[in-house]
């Protein structure tokens, strides 16, 4: 499968300022879960994601969208959780009150990839941010990132390990590897399943 033409489109804290459309995608997960890698690659460009990680963007909603005409499609960047620790209280309530506020209201959101670090996840937060996904019914894929830096003997454990802390089948888990370039035309492919307009 082709990579995705996306672009970056616009950064804002309300969603409601950034463009409109007609399908999207959210990409979530801790900070270092691999999001941006990963987002690249799915674009095939080096440093597209890098946007997101530039001062002054990285706790905000950064939108990507692709690129056709008219733009109606687009992918989600959400800033990642877990380095907010050492954030002041009211900073981290903002943060939430930001995403929480793009996650239950973006009309145009189809569905969240809840990234887990395949080495350790799911962390704490991670099965926080998924209990809540759960409790507001919305739609969720779980992708595990890093595959390449589970040892081989441990992935079948790994593997059940991660998908049972989510409470999920095995096969339910999209394993990933960005250093591999392992499912990674798997996850484009669900990305644009998601994107169509036939959903
Ligand atoms: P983000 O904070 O979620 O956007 O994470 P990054 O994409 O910046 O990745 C965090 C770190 O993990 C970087 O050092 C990446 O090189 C590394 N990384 C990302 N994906 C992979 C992967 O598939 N395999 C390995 N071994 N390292 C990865």
């Amino acid at each position: 499968m082709r990579p995705l033409d996306l672009e970056f489109s616009q950064s804002a804290t309300d969603h409601r300022t950034l463009p409109e459309l007609v399908s999207e995608v959210a990409f979530v997960g801790r900070s270092n879960v691999g999001k941006s890698t990963l987002i690249n690659l799915v674009a095939n460009r080096k440093r597209l994601a890098h946007t997101s990680k530039t001062p002054g963007r990285t706790q905000l909603l950064n939108l990507f969208v692709l690129n056709e005409d008219p733009v109606t499609r687009g992918l989600m960047d959400l800033p990642g959780y877990g380095y907010a620790a050492g954030a002041s209280k009211k900073a981290q309530a903002s943060w939430q009150v930001m995403i929480e506020d793009y996650l239950l209201d973006r009309e145009s959101l189809e569905m969240v990839f809840l990234l887990i670090d395949g080495l350790v996840g799911p962390t704490a937060l991670d099965k926080t941010m998924l209990a809540w996904l759960r409790s507001h019914e919305i739609p969720n894929i779980i992708v595990a990132t890093k595959h390449d830096k589970v040892k081989s003997s441990q992935r079948p454990r790994r593997k059940k390990e991660l998908a049972e802390g989510c409470d999920l089948e095995a096969g339910d888990v999209i394993w990933v590897s960005s250093a591999k370039g392992l499912n990674v035309d798997k996850l484009r492919g669900a990305v644009m399943d998601w994107l169509s307009p036939s959903k």
